[in-house]
């Protein structure tokens, strides 16, 4: 069985084009305006020779506290599930109070977890990023989903954990 890498956080924030990114090929739906209900999809991957599935996640509510919940609920599914998390949030507009509830139910995750502070399309960014640190899930992978920057580094360091 394939080990599975779950993908959950805010939506908008780039999770989509993180596992395009990964797959090498352009499967997940990219949406400008979050506003598509979906739940989770798994792709099959491959990284250093390695062979594994990413799960995309989604689930759009109207207001903003269904929108919380569905994230914690995506990422309470990603604990029981998967093998390892990545957390996306966007440096562009840093923590919100939805990336710090969510941060804080993965903070109490057994499963491993991989902050990912996506949007880092440029070194001007990387600075903004380092707030990141503050959801205590320790160093913020910067990483530009859109161009591919950090993207390898960050791969390599999933397969360590997976
Ligand atoms: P999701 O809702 O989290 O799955 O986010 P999407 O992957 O659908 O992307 C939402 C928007 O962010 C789209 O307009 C993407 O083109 C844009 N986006 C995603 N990654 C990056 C990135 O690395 N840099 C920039 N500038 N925009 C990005
Ligand atoms: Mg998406």
């Amino acid at each position: 069985p394939m080990p599975t890498l779950a993908v959950v956080g805010r939506p908008n924030v780039g999770k989509s084009t993180l596992v395009n990114r990964i797959l090498g090929r352009r499967e997940a739906v990219v949406e400008d305006v979050p506003g598509v209900t979906r739940d989770r999809i798994s792709y099959e991957a491959q990284w250093a020779g390695r062979k594994f599935l990413v799960q995309d996640t989604g689930g759009w509510e109207p207001d903003a506290k269904g929108l919380q919940q569905a994230v914690a609920r995506q990422a309470e599914l990603a604990m029981r599930t998967a093998d390892a998390i990545l957390l996306v949030v966007d440096a562009t507009v840093g923590a919100t109070s939805t990336d710090e509830a969510v941060a804080k139910t993965l903070r109490r995750s057994k499963t491993p977890v991989i902050l990912v502070a996506n949007k880092v399309d440029g070194e001007r960014l990387e600075a903004e990023a380092a707030v990141l640190w503050s959801l205590g899930l320790g160093e913020p992978r910067l990483v530009s989903a859109a161009h591919g920057r950090g993207t390898g580094d960050l791969l390599d360091d999933v397969l360590d954990v997976l």
